[in-house]
């Protein structure tokens, strides 16, 4: 009923939209004339608002929330610096560089409030804006949950990625029983450098990047580097899925389990990454799971080997333990279990625990032939 009647309340807020466009009046004569929304990709976004009264305005804010899976929902205010005047212009831009940036294809829903000095108040119809890159002309293609957003190649470059999007997402259902529950939007930038121009805090190696809350996956593909794209893709989708499995308001994943399904979902382990590993096993120098269940080393080699030991751990569970245990395993850390509990009650061992059978495991299966 409830739920009627708001609904009921926004058809009308909406009919009024639609027979004074961008004009709301209260009693007196306050008056909003105009308000928009500029994007300024990936830096800003520009609000404005103009409005007047016969009285001095007193008081303008602003309300925003952004559009992510979160647990509370989060409106933000901002109040407008300004000498009361009864006509006023109000400027306000989100510097993203100074809170972290929005993903492509986000968006923000916004409505200000005025008030005049003789205590009328307008509250406008929230609008909600895209924050579009809208630095390039987006085609899009759609196959069930997932839609892919390209600029550069042609539809059959597109449909290919679609075509890897999806058997990755079967693999992964095979190999864990994750699936997706929610949209997926892909954005393919050209390249690693067009792909760096969307993003406010760029590093050297970002390749790709999942927007897990928002649903959203940034990647640098060149039309000529499918392979790489394949795994990119493999790689973020993982990510996106797993994180909307599991999202609970009390904890996180360990990294390793989280970087592990991913790599595992990419398909055999690079070259590379084996050569580490196999290093750190001859050589004893091998990470401990304690250590791997938080965020990684930024130093390369350290890294390298990260990855190379969660794609192991995570391929360790599920050829020994099978794909039911590793959903249980999801299902339970969705409650909100610490990482010992959850492996204990699934497993039956803990971190300690994993770590020792899988550096038992995994030195005999890096060994030499002769030597097995
Ligand atoms: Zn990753």
């Amino acid at each position: 009923m409830i739920k009627k009647a708001s609904r009921l309340a926004l058809v009308i807020c909406l009919f009024l939209v639609i027979l004074s466009p961008g004009l709301v009046q209260a009693q007196s004569k306050l008056t909003v004339l105009d308000y928009s929304a500029l994007v300024e990709f990936p830096a800003k976004l520009n609000f404005s608002l103009s409005a007047e009264s016969d009285v001095n305005i007193t008081d303008i804010r602003l309300h925003y929330v952004v559009d992510r899976v979160s647990f509370a929902e989060v409106t933000s205010e901002v109040y407008i610096e300004f000498t009361p005047v009864t006509t006023v212009e109000a400027k306000w831009a989100w510097d993203m560089r100074r809170t972290g940036g929005l993903p492509p294809g986000s968006s923000v829903e916004y409505w200000w409030t005025v008030e005049d000095a003789s205590g009328d108040r307008i509250e406008t119809a929230p609008v909600r804006v895209h924050f579009d890159d809208n630095r390039y002309s987006w085609h899009s293609l759609t196959e069930g949950k997932v839609t892919i957003y390209w600029y550069e190649g042609d539809r059959s470059f597109a449909q290919e990625l679609m075509a890897m999007a999806q058997q990755a997402l079967d693999r992964l259902n095979r190999d864990t029983g994750a699936y997706l529950d929610k949209p997926a939007r892909l954005y393919i930038y050209a390249n690693a450098q067009d792909l760096q121009g969307a993003m406010i805090f760029p590093q050297e190696w970002t390749g790709g990047a999942a927007f897990t809350r928002y649903g959203i996956i940034a990647i640098g593909i060149a039309p000529d580097s499918l392979s790489w794209g394949e795994r990119a893709i493999a790689h973020e989708l993982t990510h996106l899925v797993i994180h909307q499995m599991t999202l609970n308001a009390y904890g996180d994943l360990p990294i390793w389990l989280d970087e592990g399904i991913a790599m595992y979902t990419e398909g055999m382990l690079g070259p590379a990454y084996a050569t580490f590993l196999y290093k750190a096993i001859t050589e004893e120098s091998l990470i401990s799971v304690q250590s791997l269940s938080s965020p990684f080393s930024a130093y390369a080699e350290q890294s390298l080997l990260s990855y190379a030991q969660s794609y192991s751990l995570v391929e360790f569970l599920i050829s020994n333990y099978g794909q039911a245990k590793m959903l249980e395993l999801l299902n339970t850390f969705k409650q909100g279990s610490s990482y010992d509990a959850a492996l204990e009650k699934v497993y039956g061992f803990d971190m300690d625990g994993l770590d020792a059978l899988w550096r038992d495991y995994v030195t005999r299966q890096y060994q030499p032939a002769e030597e097995k």
